[in-house]
Parts: structure tokens; C-alpha cells; sequence
């Protein structure tokens, strides 16, 4: 049976931008195969918030300035941009990522937590990318910040750097009370 948003849901889409699909300097596998259940599933909420990685081009987690990642999302580049058939029309934008020294995973943030309760949000949904990194330090921050939040399985992609980072990011986001389901069937 198909996921059925109710009044009180936001979703909050996780970084479906070109750097992380495939053709981007860092793809997550099947990246691009999220867009079109996202593009079915955003019509159906009261509230959508995208977020977006953009970092400075001297970002500490690119390879070259000693962290894991080639680079990725620098801000104003075509890669940063999100995913150009992802048609959402979100009521709250998040950029994340610009502080040089921090990794920038979460998209969750005091401001994001504010516009939510304004919103009369009830319940945190987030999908998108990566699942194993940004996908869930996001859910996991809204969690610990005390919203009911739910994952949906169909709608995320992992990395995966270890094969089963995704397994166990489902694990650690079972075990802090994130809820999970799948968008469609
Ligand atoms: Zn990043």
C-alpha cells in the first residue's frame, strides 16, 4: 500500500543534486532513480523543504584539503545544482555545508526547526540522497530534537563506501526511533 502523507507532515528532501547522481564527481549509485518517486510524492505534502550541499572550493572534506570526498557541490557550479528533471516547488530551501571546517551532513538547523513549527509540522519526512551520510544526520538530528520522523526506504539511495553502510544506517536510525516505510508499494 502506497505512503499517505497526513496534514501534519513536512518533507524534507536531501540533496538530490547533480554532484550525487550518476555523471556527478561523487554518484551515489542509482542517485537519479529517486527523482521521479520524489516528484510523485511531493505534491501530497503541505510542506516541502529542499536541502542542498554547497560548499567553498577549499571544503576540508575534499580529498585534496585531507577528507574523504572528491569534490563535490561547490556552490555556483553545475554539480551543485539540483537534479534537473527533480520537479519540486519547495516552501523552505536549506544550504548547508558553507562552513569550511565542518562536514555539513545534516541539513537540520535551529532556522529549519523554526519554519517547521510554524508550519504546524507534526511529523518529519525525509528522503533523498545520500542515505548513509546526509539522509541520516538529517533524521537523525530531527529526531534528537524531538520530532517523529519517518525515512522512506523507495525514495533514498546509499553510497554505500562499505557495501552495507546503508544497511547499517537503517540500523542506526531504527535504533535512535526512526520510523520507516516506503513511498510506493
Ligand atoms: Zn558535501
Amino acid at each position: 500500500m502506497a505512503f499517505t502523507p497526513e496534514s501534519g507532515d513536512a518533507l524534507v528532501v536531501v540533496d538530490v543534486q547533480r554532484d550525487f547522481c550518476p555523471g556527478g564527481s561523487l554518484a551515489v549509485p542509482e542517485g537519479d532513480q529517486v527523482v521521479p518517486v520524489i516528484n510523485r510524492l511531493a505534491p501530497r505534502f503541505r510542506t516541502v523543504v529542499t536541502t542542498h550541499d554547497s560548499h567553498p572550493s577549499d571544503h576540508s572534506s575534499f580529498e585534496r584539503h585531507g577528507g574523504p570526498w572528491p569534490d563535490h557541490c561547490v556552490e555556483g557550479t553545475p554539480g551543485w545544482e539540483l537534479h534537473p528533471d527533480l520537479k519540486v516547488d519547495p516552501h523552505h530551501q536549506v544550504f548547508k555545508g558553507r562552513d569550511r571546517e565542518t562536514d555539513g551532513y545534516s541539513g537540520w538547523s535551529p532556522e529549519l526547526a523554526d519554519f517547521l513549527a510554524h508550519r504546524g509540522t507534526t511529523r518529519v519526512v525525509v528522503v533523498g540522497l545520500a542515505l548513509d551520510y546526509c539522509v541520516q544526520a538529517t533524521a537523525l538530528d530531527a529526531r534528537a530534537a524531538g520530532h517523529e520522523v519517518l525515512v522512506l526506504t523507495d525514495a533514498t539511495r546509499a553510497v554505500n563506501v562499505n557495501p552495507d553502510d546503508g544497511e547499517r544506517a537503517l540500523d542506526a536510525l531504527r535504533a535512535a526511533g526512526v520510523h520507516e516505510d516506503r513511498a510506493e508499494g
